[in-house]
């Protein structure tokens, strides 16, 4: 069911079929989108740089537009390299303008701010027209992550095909939470639509093993929604882990650092670590003479994000531990 309507700028199915570019924008913002145009069948939607500063997803889906020439789909496929150019451009997680989070923006407002704008545009011209949807992210530049897939956890049928599109992912682990709002992938569960985020690395770059298990799982699904004909792979056991707490996986709220500072991670927190409660993660120096303040692993579990930027302000977060 859709959660607002609008006019289409470019209805996909009334396109030709082949390889298309469009641009979709307001008099603020806008993003280009790639169409492989193909037969009747499912659209797949995905996207990457929801926040600027995350460079897997452009680099893999620009490769695409660049060298993906397929015969024959049965389907469409749409992806959009960068969503959020302003911010990619400008190298920042947020929207320059207005400071605005994207991922919390959804569904938008058609003369809100301009992250409120663009989160419109995207959900009313794009998600409105696909059946499967997928949002690729990562650390970002300050952070690094241990690689995942993510959906929000539901025991319907959307729910189902969600697991199902999440496993084709198989060289990354996969956590699934509780409804959050104001997500890209909130905006896709008020249309019913099967929809998954991808985390990779990040850490300012992009690893090459996660560029090829992310092509590799999008194939996969690719080929598991129908849109490309060919034998499913078999699949590596995926570790799963379904959580029923909403702060969970908020990378933004575990670990905040108590004052503004240098951040000093202890040599024993690394990602993939297991780490017990009370352990030392590390510490945040003030920059005038103060003493250091130890940060303390809140549960025991595994380090799934790590703060890289050493250069802290109040409330940062550090480190986020999946208890698993
Ligand atoms: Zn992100």
């Amino acid at each position: 069911m859709a959660s607002s309507s609008a006019k289409l700028h470019s209805d996909l199915s009334a396109l030709p079929l082949g390889i298309h570019t469009l641009r979709f924008k307001t008099q603020r913002v806008g993003f280009n989108a790639f169409v492989w145009k193909g037969n009747p069948g499912p659209v797949v939607l995905i996207n990457g740089a929801t926040h600027g500063d995350e460079y897997e997803g452009p680099t893999l889906l620009s490769q695409w537009a660049q060298s993906w020439r397929p015969s024959r789909l049965n389907g469409t496929v749409v992806a959009v390299p960068i969503l959020n150019e302003a911010a990619f451009f400008a190298g920042s997680r947020c929207t320059p303008s207005d400071d605005g989070n994207l991922a919390r923006a959804f569904p938008g407002k058609k003369n809100g701010s301009d992250t409120s704008q663009l989160a419109h545009l995207f959900d009313t011209q794009l998600l409105a027209q696909c059946t499967h949807y997928v949002d690729l992210h990562s650390a970002g530049a300050a952070y690094e992550l241990l690689p995942w897939v993510g959906f929000l956890s539901s025991k319907d049928k959307v729910g189902r095909a969600q697991r199902a599109m999440a496993a084709c992912f198989d060289r990354f682990w996969c956590w699934s939470g509780p409804f959050l709002p104001g997500r890209t992938l909130s905006a896709a569960h008020a249309r019913n639509i099967p929809a998954v985020y991808v985390e990779c690395r990040g850490a300012g770059g992009v690893h090459p093993k996660d560029l090829r298990a992310l092509h590799l799982g999008l194939r996969q699904l690719l080929r598991w929604s129908g849109v490309v004909s060919g034998p499913l792979k078999t699949l590596r056991p995926q570790k799963f882990r379904e959580s029923s707490d909403s702060q969970e996986a908020h990378l933004q709220v575990h670990h905040p650092a108590p004052h503004h500072g240098l951040f000093i991670p202890d040599p024993t927190a690394r990602i993939g670590a297991k780490i017990k409660s009370k352990q030392i993660l590390g510490a945040v120096l003030p920059t005038d003479s103060g003493a250091p303040s130890p940060i303390l692993a809140e549960r025991t579990g595994t380090i799934v994000m790590l703060r890289r930027q050493r250069s802290v302000s109040l409330g940062d977060a550090l480190c986020t531990i999946a208890p698993m």
